[in-house]
């Protein structure tokens, strides 16, 4: 027995000298492959939005060498764009990918981690959740779901929408149908409108046949695309009701824990990518989309009045009060958003505010 187990010993230890190098390089914990699904709130391949969790797939196979595959799936393709968050919450699936405001019916909170009227544009939402306590906020609110979020893009400020007849004051929003989701709704209803949801594929025939008198959408590059500027006279700017709406990759807090720290620390860094890549692209091709729909399509680029937004802020403080009174989570993070969005306000008014206007001169 002693003989055997001693030669045994021997091969092990001579076959490990001539592997050592390849036993070395590929150690047990990263032979395990992990397939998941993430599920998204976007039409499959979607522009920006459902390319960027695309792109975050495509970089963790890349960073990981294989060992963590993810297959994106578009709205409605296993779950409706509206249940991603139950899915990933149910361990469903694995992953998930939207906005936190999609989920403002299960914890009103969420609103703050995607977009506040009047509140913090794309530089101030990275700031306040990356950097300022945002995140922590945003880990509770969406723990009792087991779901562990991370921001995947932005869209930057948005535009304030397309409309069929003209805005000078805010009495001009008594009686206004408009397409305008989430606490920028309820503004618009405060203002006397009436606030309605369309789904995507409906909003142009409702806005053409006069259903609707108007909509937000995104911005440029994705209104082009809806070929609103052909159902509607006006695009007015800015988007007062998004000024800077965050994106999420949601990740279930089993599968999130099952993962070895190397995989969790490649998803993080593909959504910290997925982050920039997404304004960037937002940035780069609104633009471009913009100069046709003024060069081309001769689209009247307006802006809201000063009084018009002086009243929607008004209205929109008082949308967000209510929120907090009404719900503790809200009250919580309501009070860090505010507090974070006077200090970046009063940092961004000698810095980005001071410089947009100057470097007309
Ligand atoms: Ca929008």
């Amino acid at each position: 027995m002693k003989r055997r187990s001693f030669i045994k010993k021997m091969g092990i230890g001579a076959a490990a000298v001539g592997t050592g190098l390849a036993a070395r390089a590929v150690p047990a914990y990263a032979q395990k492959k992990y397939n998941w699904k993430m599920v998204t709130t976007w039409p499959p391949h979607f522009p920006a939005l459902g390319e960027g969790a695309d792109l975050f797939a495509k970089w963790v196979d890349e960073m990981s060498d294989g060992r963590l595959k993810i297959t994106v799936y578009g709205g409605g393709e296993l779950v409706p764009p509206l249940g991603v968050f139950d899915a990933v919450s149910q361990g469903t699936v694995e992953m998930g990918h939207g906005a936190a405001y999609y989920w403002a019916g299960k914890m009103p909170a969420c609103q703050f981690f995607a977009a506040v009227p009047f509140g913090l544009n794309a530089q101030g939402l990275n700031a306040w959740i990356l950097n300022g306590g945002g995140m922590k906020l945003w880990e509770e609110t969406y723990a009792p779901f087991n779901v562990k979020p991370f921001l995947g893009g932005n869209t930057g400020v948005q535009a304030g929408g397309w409309f069929n007849k003209e805005i000078k004051t805010i009495d001009d929003y008594k009686g206004l149908k408009m397409r305008i989701p989430g606490l920028g709704g309820k503004v618009v209803k405060k203002a006397g409108g009436n606030a309605v949801l369309v789904a995507g594929g409906e909003i142009y025939t409702n806005l053409d046949r006069g259903v609707i008198d108007a909509t937000e959408w995104v911005g440029p590059y994705h209104d082009l695309k809806m070929g609103f500027y052909k159902a509607a006279k006006y695009y007015y700017w800015p988007g007062w009701h998004e000024p800077g709406t965050g994106l999420e990759i949601i990740v279930g807090q089993k599968a999130w824990d099952s993962l070895p720290k190397d995989l969790q620390a490649i998803v993080k860094s593909a959504a910290d990518r997925s982050n920039i890549w997404m304004l960037s692209e937002f940035e780069a091709r609104n633009n471009a989309a913009l100069q046709v729909l003024v060069n081309k399509h001769k689209v009247p680029v307006k802006q809201f009045p000063k009084g018009v937004l002086k009243n929607l802020k008004k209205l929109s403080g008082e949308v967000l009060s209510e929120l907090a009174a009404k719900d503790a989570m809200s009250k919580k993070v309501y009070a860090a958003y505010s507090k974070f969005l006077k200090e970046a306000s009063d940092w961004g008014q000698l810095t980005e505010e001071q410089y947009q206007t100057f470097k007309h001169l």
